[in-house]
């Protein structure tokens, strides 16, 4: 589903009035608070530089014009009476002999003058009116302007005419068409109903009493207010009703929520377990196997067989793996219990190629490290190692700050190579280095031996934090790197190769 149409999607089932807490809709403060709000902001574009009224004698109209070099400033009408004169360069002569008074006309009313009536409608109308439009508006989407106000208006009267206390009593499609018979605007769906879907969208997904517990988690105006998301984050909805086995659809809701709230898998993970759960669970009903404690180890298999057979993509086969490690989750989280295996595929059972893309330093990077950083006298060994690694090899930061002591590797006939367990993709990591890389290892592990004891099992000394805060990162790295102390935290012991 294309983004541009899930941003109206309503909830799968709308709340009736009466299920709704409205204490639970949080108004974003602004003008809509009042009982009266008039809607439109100031003009933009303000032509009017001039202050005060009319020159003209008995005039009480705003001033408009300049219209000579002189101080004489003229409203409106008496401005055009001075261009039908054949606009006389003294003014101010005019003004005294020439000007006749202007024509008095009726003010029409406007809807910039006249503000909404917020006050007078139901406590319940008001708030939902409020709420969206509050939200809209703090977030950028909507403007107070002409286009804002004449959806308002237009809301408001048939909210008035229908004798509503709450814009939930109706469906919102119900809504646009009471209002559509009565509204006189040339184009209404370019003018209208663009409004009318966004607020009632916004209002639904405002309204819900459990979000989590709905079969779409729609982002916009739900989901990014329940994770206080950061405001202009976007994500897809979720939807969850495609995986049509209700324990699996259920435990995978609990499990992505428990993952949501703490921020410990990204949107995009979880529809990738929906996608393999929406498969596994066609399968699993193909099959007839409706129960959790049905599907073990050998059933799972068969899934994998029947995604290779069926002619499954790579990001299928992957998606197995996701949901071969959902499942275990789902055991260890305690969420479905009845499961009958803790191991759904034991690693490399679906093994896939994936193709490396390597993401090298760029070349002025590597430039500017060979000449500037390394080729700097004041650099500390430890500093210049630990660089001349990285930009050897790139391990991982983090692999390279915890590189252990036995990284160095020997091969007998005078080349070295680095050795060491990466925990990001659990895999060993083997690369040969030059010459010089080496005696720079053997340089710094030596200092590390003179300087700690021997149960020290990295190659570069760490330091907890700081007593003092360094006065910039690279101070702190040179004084981490350059003062000897005695609270280093010994590597944890890396895993032993398969
Ligand atoms: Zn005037």
């Amino acid at each position: 589903m294309s983004a541009a149409g899930t941003k109206h999607l309503l909830p799968s089932r709308l709340p009736q009035p009466h299920e709704v807490d409205h204490s639970r809709l949080v108004i974003a403060p602004g003008p809509w608070l009042a009982d009266q709000w008039l809607v439109e902001d100031q003009p933009g574009r303000n032509p009017r530089t001039l202050t005060g009224i009319c020159d003209v004698a008995d005039c009480v109209t705003a001033a408009y014009s300049r219209p000579t070099a002189e101080p004489a400033q003229l409203c409106y009408a008496h401005y055009w009476q001075w261009c039908r004169a054949g606009k006389p360069s003294d003014c101010v002569g005019w003004i005294a002999t020439g000007a006749k008074p202007c024509l008095a006309r009726s003010p029409r009313p406007s809807s910039r003058a006249t503000p909404l009536d917020l006050g007078s409608l139901p406590p319940a109308a008001a708030t939902e009116i409020r709420y969206v439009v509050g939200t809209k508006v703090t977030q950028g989407d909507w403007t107070p302007n002409r286009g804002l106000r004449l959806v308002l208006d237009l809301l408001i009267s048939e909210v008035r005419r229908d004798g509503a206390t709450s814009l939930l009593e109706r469906r919102p499609e119900d809504w646009v068409l009471l209002i559509r018979l009565r509204c006189q605007v040339r184009d209404f769906n370019r003018e209208v109903r663009c409004y009318l879907n966004t607020f009632f969208s916004t209002l639904q997904r405002g309204v819900l009493p459990d979000p989590w517990a709905e079969d779409k988690w729609l982002w916009r105006g739900c989901f990014d207010r329940i994770l206080a998301a950061a405001p202009g984050r976007e994500e897809a909805n979720l939807s969850w009703g495609a995986i049509q086995l209700p324990w699996l659809r259920t435990g995978a809701k609990t499990l992505a929520g428990m993952h949501l709230k703490a921020g410990t898998r990204s949107s995009s993970t979880l529809q990738t377990w929906r996608r393999g759960l929406t498969a596994l669970a066609d399968f699993l009903i193909d099959e007839g196997l409706l129960e959790p404690r049905q599907l073990d180890r050998d059933v799972f298999l068969d899934f994998l067989t029947h995604v290779r057979e069926t002619g499954g993509s790579k990001q299928a086969l992957l998606q197995v793996n996701t949901v071969a490690s959902v499942l275990e989750l789902l055991q260890l989280e305690d969420v479905v219990t009845e499961l009958p295996t803790p191991v759904y595929l034991r690693r490399g059972e679906n093994a896939i190629d994936r193709a490396k893309q390597p993401r090298p330093y760029p070349e002025d990077v590597i430039e500017r490290v060979d000449k500037l950083v390394l080729a700097d006298p004041q650099a500390p060994p430890t500093v210049r190692c630990m660089i001349m690694l990285l930009r050897w090899g790139c391990p991982r930061v983090g692999e390279l700050v915890t590189i252990p002591f036995d990284c160095l590797k020997h091969n007998g006939s005078g080349g070295h190579w680095i050795e060491y367990w990466q925990s990001k993709t659990s895999a060993w990591r083997r690369f040969p280095i030059p010459e010089n890389l080496a005696i720079a290892i053997r340089a710094q592990q030596d200092q590390v031996r003179a300087d700690y004891p021997a149960d020290h099992k990295s190659s570069f000394r760490r330091r907890r934090a700081p007593t003092s805060a360094p006065a910039s990162p690279a101070a702190g790295l040179l004084a981490a790197s350059e003062t000897p102390s005695g609270t280093c935290s010994p590597n944890t012991a890396s895993p032993t190769p398969p």
